[in-house]
């Protein structure tokens, strides 16, 4: 109960920073290191948004009638392709997980990541959320990012405006009511972008997340595989995509035990975004 209360207050605080983050300060913030998070934001695609009228220029207007609006209206900010890689200073890493969260894999994921005390990004799809509501508050409390991954990982590109929006947005609402939050960050399934789902997700709040390295462990092609993609492609900036879910992911689990100390030995600092206001 007291978990609820928790969230029910976060939500209070954050409804208004959160209904349209993409519209301000777009870009990956990283959360790790409030110094450089302060001077390493990607810069979005498209023209800055328009700045608002001056606020004197409001006080000559009449309270009631017809007088132009009290605040123009923020341009949306959308993007034609997604964030790919994160800032390259600090040498700094991302570890992201999709398809979960799953009860045979997912726990052994966090168990890693807390024994190394690192923070890593979940990409769900709400028909897991759904049933395994415990894991992503344990994601929360341990204060990983979770992002939305659709709600039952379909083709986008195959699909029509109002279904993606279906799929996403009620993915959004499962999040909020388990993370506590709604989410910031969105991934196409399959890595398969569209128009309406880079707009669709601007207008819900959240950037585009793609990746730089694949680890390739949906093909199950060995723990050993996995671990030299990771160690090979490790460098700064870099963004992993794992999963947690959608499959046998025991490779995926063995293969984080065996890459996260490498990394963390060799100077790489595993960070996620910090949440825009
Ligand atoms: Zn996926």
């Amino acid at each position: 109960m007291q978990k609820d209360q928790l969230f029910t207050r976060r939500r209070l605080l954050l409804a208004g920073a959160a209904a349209l983050g993409a519209a301000g300060t777009a870009g990956v913030v990283l959360a790790s290191d409030a110094e450089d998070a302060a001077r390493t934001v990607v810069p979005a695609a498209g023209p800055p948004p328009r700045s608002a009228l001056k606020s004197s220029a409001f006080r000559l207007q009449p309270l009631t009638g017809y007088g132009p609006p009290r605040t123009e209206p923020r341009k949306l900010r959308v993007r034609t392709e997604p964030i790919m890689e994160i800032p390259k200073s600090g040498r700094h890493m991302m570890l992201t997980f999709d398809d979960g969260p799953n009860p045979n894999y997912t726990p052994h994921i966090l168990d890693t990541l807390a024994k190394y005390d690192v923070r890593a990004m979940f990409f769900l799809c709400g028909e897991c959320i759904v049933v395994n509501r415990e894991l992503v508050a344990r994601m929360a409390e341990e204060g990983h990012v979770v992002g939305n991954h659709t709600w039952t990982h379909p083709l986008l590109t195959t699909m029509n405006r109002s279904e993606i929006r279906d799929e996403m947005a009620s993915t959004s609402d499962a999040i909020e009511d388990t993370y506590g939050e709604r989410p910031q960050w969105f991934r196409a399934p399959y890595g398969a972008w569209n128009r309406a789902a880079f707009q669709l997700g601007a207008e819900m709040g959240m950037e585009p997340m793609a990746w730089t390295v694949d680890s390739t462990d949906w093909t199950t092609p060995g723990t050993r595989t996995i671990v030299d993609i990771v160690e090979h492609g490790a460098a700064p900036g870099v963004v992993v995509l794992s999963h947690d879910a959608g499959g046998d992911r025991s490779q995926s689990v063995k293969a984080l035990r065996e890459y996260l100390p490498y990394l963390l030995d060799n100077g790489y600092h595993l960070t996620v975004p910090r949440r825009r206001t």
